[in-house]
């Protein structure tokens, strides 16, 4: 692409564009801005090549709207993808400085809580990579999610400022912005025989668009990831202005700009909150807008829409995308509810990513009416003729179902109910999930739309995950078998030729080793304390939840601990457990629990008794970039959710590639892991789904049984109460209280007995350290069908009816 001189001169060049210094003067911030626009460069004119090929084709087009992208950072990968890695790196070197000081100033967007914002990102990097045209559609938060930090061994929220300097990789483009529109009333104008609808007296907003490339793997394609800022078309009120008021004049501005300033901090958790609501809205109808407008310009007949468009629905966050495409249509175009309503079902698709009852958005009808009048009449009418229909179609159905059914029922709107029935395509995120949507919680649905639900497993980005977060193992796998993974990665299987190879059982185990020395080292660095690379890495990483059981993973330390300092000659491995997540900051038991995890590491770090077996650590702020040093040196992989409750988990698909073994439930894509591997290469424990859901049917789960029958367990469980955690306010009574009180409501106990002999034979495995690297051979080579390009491959062919290219091998 560029010779090694033409790189130098250039890169001078746009020292000078940014910083108006020359090499020596700059800090590393502006090192970092020069190299960013330099890589925009090169990036640009691919772009521009991409939209004109994409704008003159027919191909289908798909827009994913989604409230989250974690993108992770953009400099190391747009490096990769362009194939200038080696000789940036060349370069940087030759000047004394390291190229990973400039990937560390940039900073991290936080535009995503966790799995489902990583998916959206995944998604796009895959279709770019696949050379198939896909855009995202979301939202530009100011402040993002909150940075974390530890106080006390207490969760600290700090606002995510990441904006404050300036991001090198996206562009503002002003001139295309879009007005959304809140409140008002909806006047009816008759003209002719037929009314048309008139919204009146509403406040504007303006949805300006920031556009990032979304480079393809070395494939000369870029897409575009749109995200939106909110403006208030006002600049003051100038009234409140020369009466003196300077805070009151800016009050409008300041509402305005609040749409787009933070991520609710939320995971698999739903708050009715306003501003919520605006902030789905804005991104809906800035989208939708912005895709017909597109359309038109480029000369699509919107009758015929959904040959050239597909729009995906990432979870019920977007679903009004549905009722604001009909309104488009409708009142801006002009086409009749009929021909309106077939190509908005025949162009949209949903995936549901929980089971949660908790996470089900529901909206208040007032709220909803008041905010949003003409979507509200929309979504109304929607509902009124699904209704008409199913009473008056070939099935019986009862009325409890119709209830069920509604999309609006006791004053609340039900955003999964409006998905399904305004989409030709509602997914499940794994195969269990499907199931479970269709055999269970969505039963009713199923039965009158069978044809509209699929499952579709979710994939993560193995160019990211391997290729890029672990060069050593990457490299070996070039060495075994050759380079046809990188865009084939199902090849990975060919691995299995060398499971019985030791000297390649060796440098899998060396590679390994030489991770884990690296995570030491930061955790050395950041936390001040020394883990022995030697032990066994067992890392629990992923939003803290009650579902996900990180209480059950500490209480287990907490009792091994206690079964050492009995007996300090106990024969086990060494053991560093390590921790990292965010917990929601109104979930007051989730962050309880990193409390209690950070005061066992107090206790247990600072034993000198229990000579260096045990070592327990908390990572603060979890993100993509700290996944990528954790997951490559990780021998345990904890994906401990309570059966049924992950939907699919892609963190488990990660550590898998990255050949840690893991220490699962039969839950989500766990399920389908151990199809992979085989039940030699998985420890599983725990209540199965049968178990779990008998349980809920018949009611008869009994943790206070279990605890007062189970020596083992409450001798453990009493140690949150009885000083042995060294304090005195009884700080762990609602946890315990969650356990003994409130019905353990995620099987803790219930699931304890089968953990620790899970943990156990993690142990003994581990003693046969060519087995152990044999089984992670095994894990690495059944990975590549979870990289997101075929999940992308299987959206594209069953759901978008996109044309994805052919496979060469
Ligand atoms: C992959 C990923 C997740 C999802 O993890 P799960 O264990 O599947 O919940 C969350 N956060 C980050 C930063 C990730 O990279």
């Amino acid at each position: 692409m560029t010779t090694k001189e033409a790189f130098a001169q250039e890169y001078e060049k746009s020292l000078y564009a940014i910083a108006g210094k020359g090499f020596e003067e700059s800090d590393i911030k502006e090192k970092y801005y020069a190299l960013g626009n330099l890589i925009k460069s090169y990036s640009g004119e691919l772009w521009h090549k991409t939209r004109k090929k994409q704008n003159a084709s027919s191909e289908k087009s798909v827009y994913y709207f989604s409230m989250e992208f974690l993108t992770g950072k953009f400099m190391k990968k747009n490096l990769e993808y362009l194939g200038l890695f080696d000789l940036a790196e060349e370069f940087f070197e030759s000047k004394g400085v390291c190229l990973g000081d400039l990937f560390d100033a940039e900073e991290e967007p936080g535009l995503g809580n966790g799995g489902l914002g990583r998916l959206a990102a995944a998604f796009l990097d895959s279709l770019s990579s696949l050379g198939m045209p896909g855009h995202g559609y979301g939202i530009r938060y100011e402040k993002g999610l909150f940075r974390q930090g530890i106080k006390n061994g207490y969760q600290e929220e700090i606002p995510d400022n990441w904006l404050v300097d300036r991001n090198i990789w996206e562009h503002k483009r002003y001139s295309e912005k879009l007005e959304v529109r809140f409140g008002g009333r909806i006047d009816y104008i008759l003209k002719g025989d037929k009314y048309t609808f008139k919204h009146a007296d509403y406040n504007v907003v303006y949805a300006i668009p920031y556009d990032t490339p979304v480079l393809g793997y070395k494939n000369q394609n870029v897409n575009n990831l749109r995200l939106w800022g909110a403006e208030s078309p006002e600049d003051l009120d100038l009234k409140e202005f020369s009466k003196g008021n300077l805070c009151g004049a800016f009050n409008k501005i300041d509402e305005t700009k609040s749409i787009s300033q933070v991520l609710y901090p939320d995971d698999s958790y739903y708050e009715g909150k306003k501003l919520r609501l605006k902030q789905e809205y804005f991104l809906v109808s800035a989208g939708i807008q912005d895709v017909v407008r597109n359309a038109v310009k480029n000369g699509i007949d919107l009758k015929s829409m959904d040959e050239y468009i597909a729009i995906h629905i990432n979870d019920t966050h977007p679903a009004m995308a549905i009722p604001e495409l009909m309104r488009v249509l409708m009142d801006e175009h002009g086409l009749e509810w009929e021909d309106a309503w077939e190509i908005t079902v025949k162009t949209c698709a949903f995936t549901n990513h929980t089971l949660l009852q908790e996470a089900m958005e529901k909206w208040d009808v007032n709220l909803f009416r008041e905010l949003l009048p003409r979507v509200w009449q929309i979504v109304e009418e929607i509902n009124n003729r699904f209704l008409n229909k199913i009473r008056n179609g070939e099935k019986a159905v009862s009325l409890t179902d119709i209830e069920k059914l509604s999309i609006i029922s006791h004053n609340t709107i039900h955003m999964v109910n409006l998905a399904i029935v305004g989409s030709h395509s509602i997914n499940g995120v794994a195969k269990l999930h499907s199931d479970l949507l269709k055999d269970r919680e969505l039963n009713h649905f199923y039965r009158i739309f069978p044809e509209k639900f699929n499952n579709k497993t979710n994939g993560i980005i193995h160019r990211h995950w391997l290729l890029s977060a672990n060069k050593g193992l990457a490299d070996l796998i070039r060495d075994l078998i050759g380079t046809g993974f990188e865009r084939n990665p199902i090849e990975l299987k060919k691995l299995l030729e060398f499971t019985e190879d030791s000297q390649v059982l060796n440098k899998v185990e060396s590679i390994k080793h030489n991770n884990k020395i690296r995570l030491a080292k930061y955790i050395f660095d950041t936390k001040g304390i020394k883990v022995n690379p030697y032990s066994i890495f067992d890392i629990h990483a992923k939003r803290i939840h009650e579902y996900k059981r990180q209480f059950l993973n500490i209480l287990h330390v907490i009792y091994l601990y206690d079964l050492l300092k009995n007996n300090p000659n106990l024969d086990i491995l060494p053991r560093t457990f390590i921790f990292a997540g965010k917990a929601a900051p109104g979930y007051y038991l989730a962050k309880e629990i990193i409390k209690l995890i950070n005061r066992v590491a107090d206790i247990v770090n600072n034993d000198l008794t229990i000579k260096d077996k045990l070592k327990v650590v908390f990572l603060e702020n979890y993100n993509v970039s700290l996944a990528s040093l954790m997951i490559p040196a990780a021998n345990v992989s904890e994906q401990i959710s309570t059966t049924t409750k992950e939907a699919s988990g892609t963190s488990n698909m990660k550590y898998m590639m990255n050949g840690a073994i893991t220490l699962a439930t039969l839950d989500g894509a766990n399920i389908e892991i151990r199809d992979e591997v085989g039940d030699d290469n998985i420890v599983i424990f725990g209540l199965n789904d049968y178990e779990v859901n008998a349980y809920y049917r018949d009611r008869n789960y009994d943790p206070v049984k279990i605890y007062t029958e189970n020596k083992r367990i409450k001798n453990t469980v009493d140690k949150l109460l009885n000083g042995y955690l060294g304090d005195a306010f009884g700080e762990f009574q609602p946890l315990y209280d969650s356990l003994i009180k409130h019905g353990d409501q995620f099987f803790v106990l219930g699931d304890f007995d089968s953990y620790a002999t899970a943990q156990k034979r993690i142990n003994t495995l581990y003693k046969d350290s060519q087995n152990w690297s044999k089984m992670s051979l095994v894990n690495t080579a059944g990975s590549g069908v979870f990289s997101s390009d075929y999940t992308i491959e299987r959206y594209a062919k069953e759901i978008w009816g996109v044309g994805a290219p052919e496979r060469k091998d």
